[in-house]
């Protein structure tokens, strides 16, 4: 599931919107998934399977 927050590069506004509703400027998406808080979260939880096989592995 994708996050659609938009920024306006004009004014700085965040919406989720194509066009600004304050100045009609395109937006531009402002959270670019590489960044995203949740993919720091995904990593840290795909660590914890690997861990999670590994443990099992040896049992
Ligand atoms: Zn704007």
């Amino acid at each position: 599931m994708k996050t659609l927050i938009r920024k306006c590069p004009h004014c700085g506004l965040y919406t989720m919107k194509d066009l600004c509703p304050v100045c009609s400027s395109k937006t531009v998406m402002a959270i670019p998934m590489k960044y995203s808080p949740s993919d720091k979260f995904q990593k840290y939880r795909i660590k914890l399977i690997e861990e999670d096989n590994s443990a099992k592995n040896n049992d």
